[in-house]
């Protein structure tokens, strides 16, 4: 996976950061809010190992990866960095991923909390985890429906090698992305109500939502936590693996 980068290269993936980290600013300057209270994941799926130097050289931590493969790999090759796990993840899995994720956002099922749970306890960790909620109610998209969510939560805050530390999202891709506010807003009030009823191993806070398209949207609704692929390093030539 080395790579060598171009000198253009670098500059333009220089600028697509600072460009991203100021929209950031602006946004959170529009509501009010701190930048330093919103994370940027820069999802480096598909793309090389140098390009996560690259960022990482300007202060750039938390990337975010959407196979098991390509975590595993990446964290072998370059460990100063943190890894979240943000894509659908078959239970067969996870045993590779465990460890090398500093948190799973994608977690859609209780089946996959269990495995993601009992392979935790075995290492003898604890792997804090996000609720997948589906927002748009899409047949393509994973996790949660609004209604299922909270008892979802209360059932896997009983499992031991997990922490449940909040919510996540993918929006449905909309040519106008000022529709998803209210779908986010829906989170944030969602994520309020459920941190309402705390038990002992679950802290709510985190609100991993927001993309390219719709991450200025999502930081005004409440995102702690927002994951940028495509405006930080341009589009992503797929094989045939899109999820
Ligand atoms: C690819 C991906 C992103 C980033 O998408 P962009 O539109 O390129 O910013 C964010 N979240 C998940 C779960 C993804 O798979």
């Amino acid at each position: 996976m080395t790579s060598y980068l171009s000198e253009e290269e670098r500059e333009a993936l220089r600028e697509r950061y600072w460009s991203v980290r100021a929209r950031m600013e602006e946004a959170c300057r529009r509501c009010g809010r701190r930048p330093e209270d919103v994370t940027l994941i820069a999802v480096s799926k598909t793309k090389p190992v140098s390009m996560i130097e690259e960022l990482a050289a300007l202060g750039q931590k938390d990337f975010g990866e959407n196979h098991v493969q390509e975590i595993v790999e990446k964290e072998a090759e370059f460990p100063d960095v943190s890894y979240h796990m943000i894509g659908h993840l078959q239970r067969n899995k996870v045993r590779k991923v465990v460890g090398k994720a500093v948190m799973i956002h994608s977690v859609d099922s209780l089946r996959l909390a269990e495995e993601i749970s009992r392979c935790a306890v075995q290492k003898g960790l604890t792997v804090p985890v996000l609720v997948e909620v589906n927002v748009g109610n899409e047949e393509s998209k994973y996790g949660f429906t609004f209604d299922e969510v909270e008892e979802a939560a209360a059932r896997m805050a009983l499992l031991p090698g997990i922490r449940v530390r909040g919510l996540m999202c993918v929006a449905p891709n909309r040519e106008n992305s000022e529709e998803n506010r209210p779908l986010f807003r829906k989170m944030r009030e969602l994520s309020v109500d459920i941190r309402g009823k705390n038990t002992d191993n679950t802290e709510k806070g985190i609100l991993s939502m927001g993309m390219t398209k719709d991450f200025e949207i999502a930081i005004e609704e409440g995102a702690t936590h927002i994951r940028v692929g495509t405006a930080l390093f341009g589009s992503r030539n797929y094989g045939n693996t899109e999820s």
